[in-house]
């Protein structure tokens, strides 16, 4: 018998999320982890798996668990993660939730006999608010008690108040960690997020591995002076600084990069910030990320290099701070042969590809046989309220999805 998923319920709950913390102004989604919006969405969640039959529960780290089979057994995950960025989309994350529970559900519904637990996962701030992965890193064991008594997003807000509101008491995330023994693999569907399946027309992308990351916070210090009194030649103009740095991008990908390198100015504050007002202090972040981890730190050092030299041109003091350092991972041969296999076997053109971007799935490679697929996303338009990936491409994700499950978990 040839089962396969079906698409009018995948695109009815993906829908039903995607209102939760829908902005009718900006047409974005704000779900932002442990945000108002996004423990209403994870409750709703739970309840959702409950009327369908399935056991729900939250863990101390707000991941929410949804188990299908016997309670002995060992199970296989499939996850992604149900907040967002600030006006983000429709499909992120939320794919791979939705995708997991319809694979459960065809499951029931055929009452197709189990060897192994399933588990759809949906973790908890994915996005990096609070600069982490805090629900894929508390699963797996990746949680020091430390970085979550002092973790804090942009606006100064600690993690631990932000899970107190949501009657999480944050040292409970320690006890997040699954046995590993208990699992049998993982699995996660996700859009790409970038223009390349698009590009190449493939429908189904094979994730080798995912990128390293690493996140500085930069600051340069000049001195404020007024914009019509301090000559040119006697400023320590902090933008200058920046603008100097950004411009030498390029170069050090050039010298010390490969093609999978990314280096990116993804936020600038200048103050005092006045426009008749020399810029005193200058502070910025820079993301770095390679598949190899001895190319990213050949990029940090070179960034460190041309940091330093600039601020001496410009008479500027130059103080960084690495908010965070994730090595690259690599994904299970055995789960990559079997989701092309399966693509394959539809029919889909399949690529093997890496991930530039960041995933639930790269903290599990080192726990359990980890496998991640793309579908295309549309223009490769991604974290934006235009985020969009054809349904009849959900389709054929989610049926690869459904076959992989069914070789490692149907008796
Ligand atoms: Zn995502």
């Amino acid at each position: 018998m040839n089962y396969a998923i079906n698409l009018e319920r995948v695109k009815q709950d993906i829908y039903t999320i995607g209102r939760y913390g829908y902005n009718a102004e900006d047409q974005g989604v704000y779900r932002q982890g442990f945000s108002d919006e996004d423990i209403k969405v994870r409750n709703w969640f739970q309840s959702y798996l409950r009327e369908l039959g399935i056991k729900a529960s939250m863990d101390g780290a707000g991941n929410v668990i949804g188990r299908y089979g016997d309670d002995d057994r060992k199970a296989l995950i499939l996850a992604s993660h149900l907040d967002s960025v600030p006006a983000g989309g429709m499909f992120d994350g939320v794919l791979g939730v939705v995708a997991g529970l319809e694979c459960i559900r065809v499951i029931q519904e055929n009452n197709i006999p189990l060897k192994h637990a399933l588990e759809v996962i949906a973790t908890s701030e994915e996005e990096g608010r609070f600069g982490g992965m805090l629900g894929a890193q508390a699963l797996t064991g990746n949680l020091k008690l430390d970085w979550l008594e002092r973790a804090k997003d942009a606006s100064g807000e600690l993690l631990r108040d932000a899970m107190a509101r949501c009657q999480l008491p944050y040292h409970l995330a320690m006890d997040a960690a699954r046995d590993p023994d208990a699992l049998i693999g993982f699995l996660e569907l996700h859009i790409e997020q970038g223009p390349v399946l698009e590009q190449t027309g493939n429908t189904i992308g094979v994730v080798e591995g995912i990128s390293g990351v690493f996140k500085w916070k930069i600051k340069l210090i000049g001195k404020a002076d007024h914009a019509g009194t301090a000559p040119m030649n006697l400023r320590s103009d902090a933008f200058m600084g920046v603008a100097d740095f950004a411009h030498e991008i390029a170069r050090i990908i050039e010298e010390e990069g490969t093609d999978k390198s990314r280096l990116t100015i993804g936020s600038v504050e200048l103050k005092p910030g006045f426009a008749h007002t020399v810029p005193g202090i200058a502070e910025f972040t820079l993301v770095g990320r390679d598949m190899s981890e001895d190319v990213m730190k050949a990029l940090a050092d070179a960034c460190r290099r041309v940091l330093s030299a600039i601020a001496r041109r410009h008479k500027l003091m130059f103080e960084y701070e690495q908010m965070s350092w994730l090595e690259p991972r690599y994904c299970s041969q055995d789960m990559m042969n079997l989701l092309q296999k399966h693509s394959e076997n539809l029919g889909f053109k399949t690529l093997v590809m890496p991930s530039g971007a960041g995933h639930d799935a790269q903290f599990f490679t080192d726990m359990v046989p980890t496998g991640l697929l793309f579908v295309p996303s549309v223009g490769g338009v991604s974290h934006a309220p235009d985020e969009w990936t054809h349904w009849h491409d959900v389709e054929k994700g989610c049926n690869v999805l459904l076959q992989s499950v069914l070789e490692l978990v149907a008796e």
